[in-house]
């Protein structure tokens, strides 16, 4: 049998391209390498009934395509963790502290700082950094020498580090300006990362019921445990052999993999520079721990759950469910939770960490989840990871198509979020349909 067209795995970006394209009248299969849909988005239910997310998590409200698509789908979109009261933490190699941890002039300097960035975040076309007249200078800097060229003294530099290092897509010291200004500006370069334009909302229901949805709507058009080892694309037709040599056959291939576990097939007929580029991409190694507890805990030493750390902790935020809050670990720390003997002695360190944070009520959670989202074989990676220089090395072929061999996925955005992968999804259909890429709708 042959299909109109054949997705490769049902993350948020396949679903959405799938969905699409089904909705067009085009036979499409989805094939997915787990047993479950969602990709870098699941959720899971605790003993009690509180549904918790492992992955992908949080919006914000310039992210229309994804925000439009959950409301397609009927879901709710509420305010996140930053609206939840009490104080941020810092868990500082000195000790914790409340609140802000610079004193108003450091915190000032950082501000003159910030407006620098604004402005020339200003100068970046989000679509095509590739064409800043000093595109390669911006992208052989670090973001810290940047800070430290532009009047920024170590105090600047070390609150973005913990906020980078909170956020896992690597270190200050390695991150490409060029990547973090194009990020920004596609957030509409308001200054460095603002957690409410990428992080103040979030869909009530759980960010994996977007992915289950769709998934519904498209039933028997995904099989799951289908796992993709050879791609071969022709004009006048390609075809998709699975693990156990199974071979499928289709008019086009729409690829919706993570970066990492894309490397590992083998693609014939698509041109060496488009392969390359794919290629060149990274995705932060970073894992996500989520722990339950029966209440709010760290509300009784007034904090607000949201912590930046210097330890293991990357970063720490609340969930929707009462008493349940996530942690980041990322690239520069992961080592050490991917040494620890078995899971379990990884979840006891974070929780250690969170116990000096929030107090020794968090050693003990109800129930408690690790996911080395970086050393999974089908994900390979969190959010894509901007070293200096890789924006230049992937080049303006990001999230390009080469017919009938079409690419989305969030690393083919800005960055590795959710939006991303909504947005290129729904443009490879498109694409693949003969249309102009959708506006998402304000
Ligand atoms: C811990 C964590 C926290 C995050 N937090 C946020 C957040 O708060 N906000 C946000 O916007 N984003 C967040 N993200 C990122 C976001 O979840 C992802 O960018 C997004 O879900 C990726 O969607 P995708 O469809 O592009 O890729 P994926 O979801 O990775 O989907 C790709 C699919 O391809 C499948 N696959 C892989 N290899 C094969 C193969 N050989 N054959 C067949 N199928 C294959 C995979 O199993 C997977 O289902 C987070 C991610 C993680 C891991």
């Amino acid at each position: 049998m042959s299909y109109d067209v054949i997705v490769l795995g049902a993350g948020l970006a396949g679903l959405s391209a799938a969905r699409d394209l089904a909705d067009a009248g085009s036979d499409v299969l989805v094939v997915e390498a787990r047993d479950r849909v969602g990709g870098r988005v699941e959720q899971a239910t605790l003993d009690d009934g509180r549904v918790v997310q492992l992955g992908g998590e949080l919006t914000g409200s310039f992210q229309y395509a994804y925000l439009g698509l959950a409301e397609e789908l009927g879901l709710t979109i509420e305010s996140s963790y930053v609206e939840a009261t009490g104080q941020d933490s810092y868990h500082l190699i000195e000790g914790v502290v409340r609140g802000d941890w610079m004193n108003p002039g450091q915190r000032a300097l950082a501000d003159e700082v910030e407006a620098k960035f604004r402005d020339l975040a200003a100068t970046v076309d989000p679509e095509d950094p590739w064409s800043h007249p000093d595109a390669a200078i911006l992208d052989n800097t670090s973001l810290a020498n940047w800070l430290r060229s532009a009047g920024g003294d170590e105090a600047v530099v070390r609150d973005r580090a913990l906020f980078h290092l909170g956020l896992a897509d690597g270190s200050p010291e390695r991150l490409s300006l060029l990547a973090e200004l194009r990020k920004q500006a596609a957030a509409g370069a308001g200054g460095f990362y603002d957690e409410n334009a990428w992080e103040g909302l979030r869909v009530a229901e759980g960010s994996a019921s977007v992915a289950l949805r769709m998934a519904e709507q498209l039933g028997d058009r995904v099989r799951l445990g289908a796992i993709v080892e050879r791609v071969s694309v022709n004009p006048g037709g390609c075809t998709v052999t699975l693990a156990g040599g199974e071979t499928l056959a289709a008019a086009a291939v729409v690829s919706a993999m993570p970066v990492g576990p894309l490397r590992d097939i083998e693609i014939t007929g698509v041109s060496k520079p488009r392969l390359e580029s794919l290629a060149r991409q990274r995705s932060a190694v970073a894992s996500k721990v989520v722990a339950a507890y029966p209440s709010a805990i760290w509300e009784q030493v007034g904090a607000n759950g949201l912590a930046y750390g210097e330890g293991l902790i990357g970063s720490s935020w609340t969930q929707a469910p009462t008493g349940v809050i996530s942690v980041l670990t990322g690239p520069e720390r992961i080592g050490v939770l991917l040494a620890a003997p078995d899971d379990q002695s990884a979840c006891a360190d974070v929780a250690r960490d969170l116990a000096e944070i929030f107090g020794d009520g968090m050693l003990s959670p109800q129930q408690i989840f690790y996911r080395a989202w970086g050393i999974d074989p089908w994900s390979k990676g969190y959010i894509t990871q901007w070293r200096v220089g890789d924006v230049m090395r992937v080049g303006p072929l990001h999230g390009t198509h080469e017919p009938p061999f079409y690419v989305c996925g969030s690393d083919q955005w800005v960055c590795g979020y959710m939006e991303g992968a909504v947005r290129t999804g729904r443009a490879a259909a498109a694409a693949a349909l003969g249309r102009p890429a959708p506006e998402p709708v304000q």
